[in-house]
């Protein structure tokens, strides 16, 4: 039987990153990760994440950053526009302040850097490839059972476990959900033109795409989020079609578009656990929420909740307190709730703002879009938002 402080279910890019941020509290720690341990191999960026200045800041200061973005591609510029229509805004660095707006990177390079960090650390213990036969918890401690025998007693339990997270669903945290009749192309593709270190979003009446840069300057990877129906008859498509059906949607932004690799389609679902904290066993990140990726918000979104679990776990041990207090574990969930409402109400906006192909609203639309260009005050507050700078930052998150 081991005694921890701390276990964590899931070892994607929260799980670790929460695990480096405990250790660096002086607590120990189990991550239990279903799936095989990341191994060190050449990004070939088929899922991509676009991160944005606040999770950089968090993933610099556990000295993670530099290997991830050796392997990512820095935009220094974002390009919005409505297909067949006059709206468009764009964002530019401001360097030296702001020399980049955000960087592409791939998710499991993302993975890969923070489990090399996660072994350097002694009081890191991870099991891979096994699954929970039991988990349980009474007012002392939470009890997991793992198939392969071994026993963890904890003092607190994470579901960092992702969409279908197995700890919500075991501890029957209640979800709200619902379908965005969407689904979301990936890909790589090679572009004509350079992409020249821009991040570009066309809306179509479908649905957005986006072409997001990547370290070769001719190939960009693409989430083509489409309605169901036509997200599938892209997806029937021999490579020439869809290259062809690309480029077309893309207006030719970048000239012919090609296909790299094979496409991958992700139905997608807003998903929003009403309750995250049950006891001892608290989510984070997919586990307790995910959006539409139309504004490539769900990896940073995630990251912040770690970093706010962190930040007040750590505040409990400066005073004193037990590491487990449901006053605490309470706060974290007000804290994280209100920034995921704020972000899910967002997105489901955008998404339906752009969905209606009605002559006034797409006229309202451009008008929209070439105002929110035009005035500084309008454009500062949706950059800011888009650097990861709004809202209530944890600490480690700031500048
Ligand atoms: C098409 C698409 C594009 C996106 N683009 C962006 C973007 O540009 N920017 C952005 O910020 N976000 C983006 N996202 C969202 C981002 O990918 C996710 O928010 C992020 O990967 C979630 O990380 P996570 O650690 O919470 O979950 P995951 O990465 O899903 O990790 C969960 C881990 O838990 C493990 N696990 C699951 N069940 C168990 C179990 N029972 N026992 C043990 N282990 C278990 C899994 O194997 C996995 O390793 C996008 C999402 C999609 C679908």
């Amino acid at each position: 039987m081991q005694n921890l402080d701390v276990t964590i279910v899931g070892a994607g890019s929260a799980g670790l990153t929460l695990a480096l941020l405990l250790a660096e509290l002086g607590l120990t720690i189990a991550v239990i990760e279903r799936g095989a341990a990341p191994e060190l191999a050449t990004p070939v960026y088929q899922r991509v994440s676009a991160l944005n200045p606040a999770s950089m800041r968090v993933l610099s200061k556990l000295s993670v950053w530099q290997g991830i973005a050796a392997q990512a591609a820095p935009y220094s510029q974002m390009q919005v526009w409505e297909a067949d229509s006059f709206g468009r805004i764009a964002f530019s660095a401001e360097p030296p302040q702001l020399p980049e707006l955000g960087w592409i990177c791939d998710n499991e390079a993302i993975r890969q850097q923070l489990y090399v960090k996660v072994q350097q650390q002694a009081a890191i213990q991870c099991y891979f490839n096994v699954e929970i036969s039991q988990l349980a918890q009474t007012e002392r401690d939470v009890l997991v059972q793992l198939n392969n025998g071994q026993i963890l007693l904890s003092q607190l339990l994470v579901g960092a476990d992702g969409v279908n997270s197995f700890v919500r669903q075991q501890q029957q945290l209640p979800l709200t959900h619902w379908d965005y009749n969407q689904q979301a192309i990936v890909a790589v593709i090679a572009c004509e033109e350079a992409h020249q270190a821009s991040a570009r979003q066309a809306f179509l009446a479908s649905g957005p795409l986006a072409l997001l840069p990547l370290p070769d300057a001719n190939l960009c990877s693409i989430v083509w989020s489409a309605d169901t129906d036509r997200a599938e008859a892209l997806m029937a498509l021999d490579d020439n079609a869809f290259n062809q059906a690309l480029t077309a949607a893309s207006q030719s932004v970048l000239g012919c578009l090609t296909l790299q690799s094979a496409r991958q389609a992700f139905p997608l679902k807003m998903r929003y656990a009403s309750e995250w904290v049950r006891g001892r066993v608290v989510l984070v990140a997919d586990a307790a929420h995910s959006i539409h990726p139309l504004a490539g918000q769900g990896m940073n979104l995630g990251l912040m909740d770690v970093a706010a679990l962190a930040q007040i776990l750590g505040s409990q041990l400066t005073a004193g307190k037990p590491l487990y207090e449901a006053r605490a574990l309470l706060a974290y969930q007000r804290w994280r709730k209100a920034e995921a409402q704020s972000m899910i109400a967002t997105m489901e906006a955008f998404k339906r703002g752009f969905s209606n192909d009605l002559a006034p609203l797409k006229l309202l639309r451009g008008v929209g879009l070439v105002l929110a260009d035009k005035l500084p005050g309008v454009k500062q507050k949706l950059m800011a938002a888009a650097l990861g700078n709004s809202g209530d930052l944890p600490e480690i998150a700031k500048y």
